[in-house]
């Protein structure tokens, strides 16, 4: 059934092989995020396959679906204090910037009798969480008192919220903080995690610096570009998915709506171009399915010019003979898409390789 949403389980594998190969020889160990696709299990087992060390999610719901791979999990997002029984039992690592939080997460950690391990954050810039540098020491000194966690690593986000690149000086200032309160409370230190798929660029810019020991890795992977960018990285696979969906119309129609001008379905106000008559394609997929700013049409002579709830109105004035009503229409995605996609209960997830993937020889077929 359309929509479907296709995914190539031994490119997700190859593209992980070769990420953590090249990282590996840097000393940096890969955490696989996996909010970008639900954990999807058949995804997850790819990603294991391909050698990643840890499994991070910025949902709970998410690395409790992953129990059953021997994996280390991460929580990603800042725990909410309401979540931190589970938290215990199903993440071993956590992001954390919040004192009253990690009293919580100690309190639930005694009862599970369990330790937390905490990666605490700090913000070089981008404003979303971490502590600010200048309180680092403060934080860190009452945090080593809370009983049932232990500060295992110190990590940066960057990019996500305001779209400041790292550059190499943000690490060396994260590598530099570390050390000062590893040496003055005599951390553990287990990792720096030195952010996304924003920071993988730095290996061509003088390289990421000595010391950052962590990054995690979620777009580069799956999309084979990273995000500083939007740059191929390392000939990685940029079509492990495709989107198809089916056309359910096909009619020449103006360019300029005709009528009283309101707001749309979700309260904007469209923009329209007079491009005279458009020959215009309905497809089955709406903003329940996808972002239209996150898909790409695979024919780059068609356009999208705009999408409600189910349905999606794609310009074929440039190439109209190709298509009929009840042709399939193919995207290619990026982030915003493959998240809506994967997200969605009503995009078909279909597995190509999954028998490579699973190491199974496929059977004959009868003829
Ligand atoms: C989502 C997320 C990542 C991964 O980002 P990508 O751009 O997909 O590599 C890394 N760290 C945190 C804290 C995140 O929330």
């Amino acid at each position: 059934m359309y929509p479907l949403i296709e995914i190539d389980l031994k490119k997700v594998e190859e593209n992980a092989k070769k990420i953590t190969t090249l990282f590996r020889s840097m000393g940096i160990d890969i955490m696989a995020v996996t909010k970008g696709f639900s954990a999807d299990e058949k995804i997850v087992t790819a990603l294991t396959r391909g050698n990643v060390e840890y499994l991070a999610d910025s949902r709970l719901m998410n690395l409790k679906k992953m129990k059953g791979f021997p994996l280390k999990k991460v929580l990603l997002r800042l725990p909410m204090a309401s979540e931190v029984n589970e938290l215990v039992r199903y993440a071993d690592y956590s992001m954390n910037s919040e004192l009253s939080t990690l009293k919580e997460i100690g309190r639930a950690s005694w009862r599970n009798r369990t330790v937390h391990k905490v990666i605490v954050m700090i913000d070089l810039g981008d404003h979303r969480e971490g502590i600010q540098p200048k309180n680092l020491d403060q934080f860190v000194a009452e945090a080593v008192k809370i009983k049932g966690v232990e500060i295992r690593g110190f990590g940066v986000n960057m990019t996500c919220f305001s779209g400041v690149i790292p550059e190499q000086q943000t690490l060396i200032k994260l590598v530099k903080l570390t050390r000062e309160m590893e040496e003055k409370y005599q951390l553990n230190i287990e990792m720096i995690s030195g952010g996304s798929s924003s920071s993988v660029y730095l290996i061509n810019e003088g390289g990421i610096p000595e010391g950052i020991s962590n990054l995690r890795l979620g777009e580069v992977i799956l999309l084979g570009t990273e995000t500083a960018y939007g740059k191929n990285f390392i000939n990685l696979h940029e079509d492990i998915f495709t989107l198809r969906t089916q056309i359910i119309e096909i009619k020449d129609k103006p360019s300029m709506p005709k009528g009283l001008m309101g707001k749309d379905a979700f309260g904007h106000e469209p923009v329209h171009e007079d491009r005279g008559i458009l020959r215009r394609a309905i497809v089955a997929l709406g903003r329940q399915d996808a972002d239209p700013d996150g898909v790409i049409p695979s024919n780059s002579k068609i356009k999208i010019l705009g999408a409600s709830s189910d349905h999606m109105i794609v310009d074929i004035t440039d190439d109209p003979e190709h298509y009929e009503v009840g042709d399939i229409m193919s995207f290619k995605l990026k982030y915003s898409g493959l998240l809506r996609a994967m997200t969605s209960p009503y995009v078909e997830k279909v597995y190509l390789n999954e028998e490579v993937n699973l190491g199974i020889l496929p059977l004959v077929s009868d003829l």
